[in-house]
């Protein structure tokens, strides 16, 4: 069974402005301390950027395995401790969590009528189909400079992907949303493709990428199942083990 924890947010900077929201996490994890865990809002993660994650606490409030319970104490606290948006905090749901509802697709609309407003970008003329030719064929078999892509690689760094984040993600692309839906590989092209990589290593690791790789997985925390008595990093412990450890059914 999976814990879902209600939590609070507070911007210490300005103690009116709080967030109350909703993960489903490790609980040891959620509970250790060291896990600086904050949102997923918007505006919060702007100014968490802005001030630094010191000037935030995260306080659990609770946690319960019942989703629908949770989701009701979200809502409860998020009008208790006043964090809606009007009220000058982080919420943009009396209800809580994220931003449009992945589940219902409720706020949506109104996302993109803000965002109209605020990025101009988007008011931009047209481009007709030559200049789009002109410019595919500008950036045919163009490189991407080593400096280009470590900026790209710094500015992914900051980015915080949590289980409320994938869960948007994974439902955007469910069924006829799925981008690869009309991709239909015929049995020749299949075989085109694995004739030409039969017998080649396109991109050969050296020694040292290879250890790096090994390194960062030995070095991330583990986590011991109680119920088999191995331990895991999170991803697996989450997926197999803690409250879903097949020793559980024995
Ligand atoms: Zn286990």
């Amino acid at each position: 069974m999976k814990t879902y924890f209600v939590y609070y947010t507070q911007n210490l900077k300005d103690i009116r402005k709080g967030y109350v929201g909703m993960t489903i996490r490790i609980k040891k994890y959620m509970l250790s301390g060291q896990y600086k865990y904050l949102g997923t809002d918007k505006d919060l993660l702007n100014d968490i950027k802005l001030l630094g994650k010191d000037n935030f606490l995260r306080t659990n409030l609770l946690s319960s395995t019942d989703k629908n319970e949770a989701k009701f104490w979200e809502g409860f606290y998020v009008r208790t401790l006043k964090t809606h948006i009007s009220q000058g905090g982080y919420n943009k749901d009396f209800n809580g969590g994220v931003y449009p509802n992945p589940v219902t697709q409720k706020g949506r609309k109104i996302m993109s009528e803000k965002k109209k407003g605020t990025i101009p970008a988007n008011k931009g003329k047209k481009m007709s189909p030559q200049e789009n030719e002109e410019n595919r064929q500008r950036n045919i078999g163009r490189k991407q400079s080593k400096e280009t892509i470590k900026k790209r690689n710094e500015s992914l760094k900051k980015v915080i992907r949590t289980s409320e984040w994938n869960e948007h993600i994974r439902l955007s692309k469910l069924g006829d949303k799925n981008p690869m839906k009309n991709h239909i590989i015929t049995k020749e092209e299949h075989k085109r493709r694995s004739d030409s990589l039969k017998g080649k290593n396109k991109y050969p690791r050296t020694q040292e990428q290879k250890d790096k790789i090994r390194n960062t997985l030995l070095n991330k925390p583990r986590f011991k199942c109680e119920y088999c008595d191995k331990s895991f990093i999170e991803y697996y412990y989450n997926k197999y083990h803690g409250d879903n450890c097949k020793q559980t059914n024995i």
